[in-house]
This record gives C-alpha cells, sequence and structure tokens, in this order.
C-alpha cells in the first residue's frame, strides 16, 4: 500500500520501518525526527498525505492531531482512510473522524499499547475505533506493526479503551508500590511479598509482568535504574485524559482522580519526569505516612 506517515518520534519511527520491512511504500513528514531508513522524505504534513491510501498519524497530543488533520484532510485522496495511532483525548479522536468523513474519507482512532518495545518489535496491541470499512483497509498495516488488533467500536471507541485500560494501570501501579512499602516498614522481604501476592488475589500486570521492584519478579524498569520503560509523564498524560473523558460524561472515578494527582505531584513537583512510572516504588519507599 502507498502510505503517508506524519510523527516519527520514539513511537512513529520503529512503527513505519516495519511497515517498509513489510513491503509498504511509505512516505514521511515530522517537524524534528530523521526518517527512519526506507521511509521517503516529504516536505509537509499534505505532501506525505498526497496520493497516499492510508494516512497514519502518531503525534504527542490531540491539539497537534486536529492542527495536522486539517491541513491533511484536504490533500488525501476520496476514499483514503487517515488513521491516527496517537493517545489523545475521545473528543478530538471523535471530532477529526467527522471532519475525514465529511470530505467523502474514513477515519480511525487506533492507540496503542506495548510501548518503544512494542513498536520496534511490532508487537504492538492496537484498540481501534470507526467504520468496518475503514478499520477492513487498515487491518494488514495493524498487522504488519502490532500481535493484537481489536476493533473497539465507533469513532473514539479505541481512545475509550485505552484511556480506561491506563487508568486501571496507574491505579494499580500505585497500590502496588504502596503495598510494597508498606510491607517494607512491616519487615517482609520483598521477594517473599512477590511469591504470595503474584499468585494471590492481589496479582495484577503490575505486579506480575512489571514488578516494581528491583530484582524480584521478571525483568523490568526496576532492574534497569527506573530508566523507562513508560515515562512516569506519559502515565500522567493518560491518566489526565481519562479524568477529562470522566468530566465530559460525568462518570465517578475517584481511584483514578487520585492517581493522576499523586503522578502530577510525581512528575511536577518531584523527581519523577524521565523516570518510569513504576519509581512510585522509591517514593513511597522514603516517605513517611503523610
Ligand atoms: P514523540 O514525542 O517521540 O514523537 C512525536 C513526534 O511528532 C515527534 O517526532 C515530533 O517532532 C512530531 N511532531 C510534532 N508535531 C508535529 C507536526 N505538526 N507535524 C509532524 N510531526 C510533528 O512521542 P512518542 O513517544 O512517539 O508518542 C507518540 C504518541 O504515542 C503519543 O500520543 C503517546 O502518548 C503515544 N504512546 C506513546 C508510548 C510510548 O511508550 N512512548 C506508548 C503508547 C502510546
Amino acid at each position: 500500500m502507498r502510505i503517508g506517515f506524519i510523527g516519527l518520534g520514539n513511537m512513529g519511527a520503529p512503527m513505519a520501518a516495519n511497515l517498509v520491512t513489510a513491503g509498504h511504500a511509505v512516505t514521511g513528514f515530522d517537524t524534528a525526527a530523521p526518517m527512519p531508513a526506507g521511509v521517503t522524505p516529504a516536505a509537509s504534513a499534505a505532501a506525505a498525505a498526497a496520493g497516499a491510501q492510508v494516512v497514519i498519524t502518531m503525534l504527542p497530543n490531540g491539539a497537534i492531531l486536529r492542527a495536522v488533520a486539517a491541513e491533511v484532510i484536504p490533500a488525501m485522496a476520496p476514499g483514503a482512510v487517515l488513521c491516527d495511532c496517537s493517545t489523545v483525548d475521545v473528543d478530538s479522536a471523535r471530532a477529526v473522524a467527522a471532519e475525514a468523513a465529511a470530505a467523502g474519507l474514513g477515519a480511525l482512532d487506533a492507540p496503542v499499547s506495548g510501548g518503544v518495545g512494542g513498536a520496534a518489535a511490532g508487537t504492538l496491541t492496537f484498540m481501534v475505533g470507526g467504520t468496518e470499512t475503514a478499520f477492513a483497509t487498515v487491518r494488514p498495516l495493524f498487522e504488519a506493526m502490532g500481535r493484537k488488533v481489536v476493533h473497539c467500536g465507533a469513532a473514539g471507541a479505541g481512545q475509550a479503551a485505552k484511556i480506561c485500560n491506563n487508568m486501571i494501570l496507574g491505579v494499580t501501579m500505585i497500590a502496588t508500590c504502596e503495598a510494597f512499602a508498606l510491607a517494607d516498614k512491616l519487615g517482609l522481604d520483598r521477594q517473599k511479598m512477590f511469591d504470595v501476592v503474584s499468585t494471590s488475589s492481589g496479582s495484577s500486570w503490575s505486579m506480575n509482568a512489571y514488578c516494581p521492584a528491583p530484582g524480584v519478579g521478571p525483568q523490568s524498569p526496576a532492574d534497569n535504574g527506573y530508566r523507562p520503560g513508560f515515562a512516569a509523564e506519559l502515565m500522567l498524560k493518560d491518566l489526565r485524559l481519562s479524568q477529562q473523558a470522566a468530566s465530559a460524561v460525568d462518570a465517578d472515578t475517584p481511584m483514578g482522580e487520585l492517581a493522576a494527582r499523586l503522578y502530577a505531584t510525581f512528575v511536577e513537583e518531584e523527581d519523577g519526569r524521565g523516570r518510569d512510572f513504576s519509581a512510585m516504588l522509591p517514593r513511597f519507599a522514603k516517605r513517611p505516612r503523610g
């Protein structure tokens, strides 16, 4: 397929590289990042989009997505599909989908989980919102960039799934970290704590697959000095998106709200920026009851 790829940063570059490897013709544009090998550079987002059957965007936030979409939609060929893989607010995803539909284009919101490692390995999970037709067009590309793809529903459903998942993740990571810190102060060995909880009702992905305690459980960023992995500021972004969405639809999410507040403090007032989101464990471990 002919693909336009806009936003070739930490995630976009390896995703585009996997499309090239799968034999697709990829034309790319980024305001700052260099083009990965095999991607033809374009002079603008509109130039990358012109003539493409699918335009993929992988951008920092909803405001940038809206600006890029306003530029590329008029340049896209009739019947082409605009597929945004960024994590953005549900309202921006739906607004961009409506603009694309009004211009006779398909549109998908298809945020990912799996991080930079998953993008490089081609093992991302895609959660997708949009029409059946647009989904069928882009499906082979998802399969080239990822291992699992779920069509979640209409426009915005992919972003909804993403922020709900990451709200659970933020909350369980905090719960896991504060429990480890409590266990420390109770004199319980961290390995014993892991052995019990990972096979008991307190188990979760945060404990079992991404254990925040160094030297315990499978290899994780904790074993690498809490270098990300998934940076605390990205978790904060996703938690804020969950709270923005919760406000918009009047949903009561007290745990998500508290998790957003704790990550905001960690990132903006403490030493959390640039550290993995599991570095909440050393944060709790050194704090008194507050
Ligand atoms: P990044 O900052 O590395 O990449 C974003 C790229 O967009 C940059 O290269 C930037 O130069 C480019 N860009 C910004 N404005 C542009 C414009 N107007 N036109 C063209 N290019 C522009 O970020 P990332 O880590 O690749 O993340 C991208 C998206 O994926 C974000 O929405 C993020 O929340 C989401 N995400 C990231 C991860 C992760 O682990 N990094 C995991 C899942 C989802």
